[in-house]
This record gives C-alpha cells, structure tokens and sequence, in this order.
C-alpha cells in the first residue's frame, strides 16, 4: 500500500451559519516535504478549505459537518487551532495580518507563543527566519504598519515559522504585491521547503506563479474540487490554461 499522506482532508462539508453549504465534498492531501497549491477563482472555497484543516471555522461560524481531515496519522478536525501549531500545522491569513502597532520583531516572537522549548531556541528559530528574511532583519525595530505590503507578507510567513511548523497553509500570498516582490516571496517559500523541509498548501488565485513553485495542483470551483493533477501537467493543460492563465 501506498504510504498514507501527511495530510490528507477527506470528502468534507462546510456549512457556514448552520446554513450556506459552502463546500461540497472535498478531498485532497499533501505528501510530506511537498507544495501543493489550492486553486481558483474568487469564492471558490480556497479559504474555508484552509480553514477547515487549521481549525479556524468556528470564529467565523462555520462548521465541518462531513468528512475528516488526518494529519501525520491522527485525526485532527476536532482540535483547536492551538493544538494544531503545537503539532505543526500553522495558517498564514489572508491580508497578511500583522499586529500594525508592534515591530517586525515582535510580531515574529508572537509566533513562538505555542513553543515551550525555550528562550535560546526561540531566539535561534528568529535568527533562521532573519537568513531566510534579510528584509525582516533590515527591518526589524519598523512598526509593521509602516513597512511596505511584501515585508507584511514576509513577516506574516515569519510569523507562522517561528511556530516551527511542518506543514504551512498559506492564503493568497502573492495578494496585492508587484511581481517581483512576488516572486521574491515564492523563492523562500521554495527554499524553506527544500531547505527545511515544510510543506505548504497555498491557496492562490495567481496561478500562473502558483504552479510554477508547486510540485501538485488542485483547482477549486463552487465549492468543489474540478481538477487536479502534477503542478507541470496542470500548467501545460489546455483547459487550464485557458480558464485559468488566459493564454488561450
Ligand atoms: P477568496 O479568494 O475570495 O478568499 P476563496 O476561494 O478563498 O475565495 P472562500 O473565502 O472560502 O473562497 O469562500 C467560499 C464561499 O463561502 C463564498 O461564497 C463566501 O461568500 C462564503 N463565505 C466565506 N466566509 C464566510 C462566512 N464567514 N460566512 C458566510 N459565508 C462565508
């Protein structure tokens, strides 16, 4: 038998408001050490997708009423989102999310909030995210609100690494920033999968990008996966490309 995904999420329902079904039966999963990118168009379901596996429905009144989601052999969709950062599974939000009125610094230490290992190995876990963030470091007594929109977003993902994650969900990274700051930002995302071995379920809208950086693709409609397959498959499928890329 095929060994059992890292992460695997399994024909699941979402109602939010205990009446709008918003997802409708979906399954995917994410082998260890890879990226895998959840795609779509806006309302698709990427979001609630994450959030069903990071246990971050209820504050917005949702509710997996179908399905499970397994993760590194348990079953996780009945943990508190607190529970999954201590077993490594963090969400980078959408919008990036820093507090504005704290410094990079202190945004990355709200990070390590979950972590019980120490002062010395959070302060090596911030040294780490300043080699792979040298911006952050630059930047690192800036009041977050006052930097630019692709030094929120490294700071966001800095955040979420000063967890020590293994597997990051990653909302529409590439929102609202120039091209190359873009690009910048899924160079370290491929770095920091090859170098330390996270894996990463990002949800874009940039498809393009999305599957240039991801090894596997899944692409979302109305609540619902409608294709899936390997990121360079994907990118050369005419239907994909057409729908998607607008390059037909
Ligand atoms: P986007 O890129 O715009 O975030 P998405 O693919 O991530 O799109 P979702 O945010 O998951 O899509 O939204 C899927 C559907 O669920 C949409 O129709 C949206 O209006 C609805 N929805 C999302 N959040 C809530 C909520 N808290 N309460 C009610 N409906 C919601």
């Amino acid at each position: 038998a095929p060994n059992p995904a890292f992460l695997s999420v399994n024909n699941i329902e979402v109602i939010y408001n205990h009446v709008i079904l918003v997802l409708k039966g979906v399954s995917l999963s994410v082998q260890e050490g890879s990226i895998v990118a959840l795609l779509g168009g806006n309302g698709a379901g990427k979001t609630t997708t994450l959030r069903a596996v990071s246990s971050l429905l209820k504050g917005e009144r949702g509710e997996v009423t179908k399905g499970s989601v397994d993760y590194n052999g348990e079953r996780v969709d009945a943990l508190t989102p607190a529970d999954l950062v201590k077993r490594g599974v963090v969400q980078v939000m959408e919008g990036r999310h820093c507090f504005g009125h704290l410094t990079i610094e202190e945004n990355l230490r709200t990070g390590a909030y979950t972590r019980s290992d120490g002062k010395a190995a959070v302060e090596e876990t911030l040294e780490k995210v300043y080699n792979y963030f040298p911006r952050l470091k630059t930047r690192r007594n800036s009041q977050a609100a006052y930097t630019s929109g692709g030094e929120q977003q490294m700071c966001a993902i800095g955040r979420a690494l000063m967890a020590k994650p293994k597997l990051v969900l990653l909302d529409e990274p590439s929102m609202g920033l120039a091209p190359l700051i873009v690009e910048e930002v899924f160079e370290i995302v491929k770095d920091l999968n090859t170098k330390e071995r996270v894996s990463f379920l990002l949800a874009e809208q940039n498809t393009m990008v999305a599957l240039r950086y991801a090894d596997f693709g899944y692409i979302m409609e109305n609540g619902r996966i409608v294709m899936e397959g390997a990121a360079k498959d994907l990118a050369s499928n005419e239907d994909v490309k057409e729908f998607y890329l607008g390059l037909a």
